[in-house]
């Protein structure tokens, strides 16, 4: 698992490399916020990795898929590169990021200490609930990039506590599940945008060797995800109010796992993501 210190000198490599890098905000404790830019294409998509701090495996992921798509070595890649543009923010939240490092650094992970690292100070401001209010400079940062770039697809990367299954669902292991937002104010075409963006994921998923649950099926009226939707949660936010689709894509890792199957959670979230980026183009 990179640090955030490790995170930002790679950022700084791929500036060498032709790759756009730019600062886009501040943290609470002063720590850059950074967005790579990638691609030649005219379908703009925004990527938001770890607004929980304690989920790292899609700074991983796409620390790797920025530098696949500077430099394609397979058709699907190519096509990617020239006809999307790839806006990556690769840690949306520094702050927690580094507390989960130097948690994991002291071993001192447990299901309760990781969970300190989800916000972006020990256990209060959940960056994910404040997009609308945008109380945190770091809900700032990305709705000024949104309103900036405009993007036509904004993809939002988790990942989910594996005892989940154990203690509440209760039934068949899933790694990975997509997601979005059931507001019924969302426009139906969005929805089905969403909706159809989340079975390519699946699919991908599939091919890939994981075992997806189905959209939304992580969270049976759960977390206000399906029952009472939040609006300041990304996923709800920009498709009601800014007509952007949106998705949350979850896989398996971080919390008290650290870097331990990392990999697995940074393979599903680059099959699924890559999947929907190549079939925007088609
Ligand atoms: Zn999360």
């Amino acid at each position: 698992m990179h640090t955030y210190k490790e995170v930002i000198d790679e950022c700084l490599k791929l500036k060498k490399k032709d790759v756009d890098v730019e600062e886009i905000g501040l943290s609470r404790h002063r720590n850059k916020i950074l967005m790579t830019s990638v691609g030649k294409g005219d379908k703009r998509v925004l990527i938001v990795c770890r607004q929980h701090g304690n989920e790292p495996t899609s700074t991983e992921a796409m620390l790797e898929y920025v530098r696949e798509i500077q430099n394609p070595t397979t058709k699907e890649h190519r096509h990617v590169k020239e006809k999307t543009k790839l806006y990556i923010i690769p840690i949306a939240n520094p702050d927690g990021a580094k507390i989960f490092e130097h948690l994991c650094r002291k071993n001192k992970t447990s299901l309760l200490t990781s969970y300190a690292a989800r916000s972006n100070r020990l256990y209060r401001g959940d960056i994910n609930r404040d997009h609308k209010k945008r109380k945190t400079t770091e809900a700032q940062a990305i709705y000024n990039t949104v309103k900036r770039i405009q993007p036509h697809l904004i993809i939002d990367l988790h990942n989910f506590y594996p005892a989940y299954r154990y203690f509440i669902l209760q039934k068949t292991f899933h790694d990975f599940c997509p997601a979005f937002s059931a507001h019924p104010k969302i426009k139906p075409e969005i929805q089905k945008t969403c909706y159809k963006l989340c079975e390519t994921a699946i699919n991908a998923v599939r091919k890939a060797g994981g075992k997806p649950a189905k959209i939304n099926g992580l969270w049976p009226g759960m977390n206000g995800r399906m029952l009472a939707v939040n609006e300041g949660v990304l996923e709800t936010y920009y498709p009601l109010y800014h007509n952007v689709p949106s998705l949350t894509l979850e896989a398996l890792g971080g919390f008290n796992l650290c870097s331990r199957g990392i990999e697995r959670g940074k393979k599903l979230h680059k099959a699924a993501v890559h999947a929907i980026l190549d079939s925007l183009i088609i």
